[in-house]
């Protein structure tokens, strides 16, 4: 007996991947003709601010997101240093949204100019996957006077790695079953999760491309790597069954760091806590919200953890705000006294006008012993993807 349809043909998903090339400064130059052409960096202060954005002749002076802006005035003086306008970047950001919206309901976004959309029912009205995204490039060159980049492939995954290939103004389409072919090549920390100490310990097992990864069993890579092992060796094929997901409100956003080794010295505790002070204002920002409820989490080195919150006057986006209450609620612990293995700041109740976001990237609880290996890995997530310190209201307990 024979069958004539092959399991190895599921249907699919049509995904695309839009990412505006260097938003922010793409938005300034737009703005003021006389800053077209030249390094345009967007950032904070110069003494504690960081880059959000870097226009590509910036980048020639080597200059990237959250590099701090004392090292980009080092690197480039003669560059247009200019602070963020969030309110013209949400407008812009919705306006684009609105195009996205014409061709499917089914829109993820990731941040102000970053968005997934599933175009696989609505191909039947616009063509397909590939001449949607040329459609939408089209309409956002025009309507906004921008460039928008796109990856055309049947996962998250692979579409987002599309989108960064070609920018700015790139068009990438990876044809379902070509997955591994078009990953092969590419360095392997493309891969979302894959920073700078999974790459070092990839190193040592001759991995550098991703195609190097497919070499590894799956038993290897698990022994290595835990549960980012398995992961490893699914996106290293391109295998991504996340659905597009619209509409998830979020419910908090905020950072938290585990050191490699406890804290107890002071004046270091309070840099890390400006420093994830910093990293939460700059994310709140980046998703047009502000959060009133403040929360800062302790592990100690002895695991115990606790957390002590505080609702602000007022919702704030802003470091030195977070800072300076965080300090108040470092009073109800015992930080100086016991040695520190985590610190963490969330801010909640959110206003704003981004309703939707979406959820991290790993919500399952793990195995305690790989929590820390897992916890490395969503930080190169967090660096890479920027999204999975969004977490849903049900984790703000943690
Ligand atoms: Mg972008």
């Amino acid at each position: 007996m024979t069958s004539t349809t092959s399991s190895h043909t599921p249907p699919y998903r049509h995904i695309i991947h839009l990412d505006m090339d260097a938003f922010y400064a793409s938005v300034e130059m737009l703005d003021n003709p006389a800053l077209r052409g030249k390094p345009v960096i967007v950032g904070g202060s110069r003494n504690r601010g960081v880059v959000s954005a870097a226009s590509y002749e910036a980048r020639e002076f080597g200059i990237r997101s959250a590099m701090p802006m004392a090292e980009a005035m080092r690197r480039c003086p003669d560059g247009a240093f200019l602070p963020p306008r969030m309110a013209r970047y949400r407008e812009v950001s919705d306006s684009i949204f609105a195009i996205f919206a014409r061709y499917t309901p089914l829109v993820e976004p990731l941040s102000l100019d970053e968005a997934f959309l599933d175009v696989t029912a609505c191909r039947n009205l616009f063509g397909t996957a590939a001449e949607i995204a040329r459609r939408i490039k089209a309409e956002v060159r025009t309507e906004t006077g921008l460039t928008v980049s796109a990856g055309v492939a049947a996962s998250k995954l692979v579409a987002k790695i599309a989108s960064d290939l070609h920018k700015p103004d790139g068009l990438t389409v990876v044809d379902p079953g070509t997955e591994s072919a078009f990953l092969a090549p590419l360095p392997v920390e493309k891969l979302w999760g894959v920073g700078p100490t999974t790459r070092k310990s990839l190193a040592l097992l001759g991995v550098n491309t991703i195609g190097d990864c497919c070499r590894l069993t799956p038993e290897l890579l698990t022994s290595k790597f835990g549960k980012l092992g398995s992961y490893l060796y699914q996106a290293a094929r391109g295998m991504d069954c996340r659905p597009v997901e619209p509409e998830q409100e979020i419910k908090s956003i905020g950072h938290e760091e585990t050191f490699s080794t406890d804290l107890t010295d002071p004046a270091i505790i309070h840099k890390e806590l400006l420093a994830l002070a910093e990293r939460v204002a700059q994310r709140l920002r980046q998703y047009g919200r502000r959060g009133r409820a403040l929360t800062l989490k302790v592990k100690y080195a002895d695991f115990k953890q606790i957390s002590r919150s505080i609702t602000l006057p007022e919702a704030t986006d802003d470091a030195g705000e977070i800072r300076r209450h965080i300090g108040l609620l470092l009073k109800k612990t015992e930080v100086g006294e016991k040695p520190v293995r985590l610190l963490g700041i969330t801010l909640a109740q959110l206003q704003g006008d981004l309703e939707t976001m979406q959820l991290p990237l790993f919500a399952e609880p793990t195995a305690p012993g790989k929590q820390r290996q897992l916890n490395q890995a969503m930080d190169a997530i967090k660096e890479k993807f920027g999204c999975s310190i969004i977490r849903p209201g049900s984790l703000l307990k943690g």
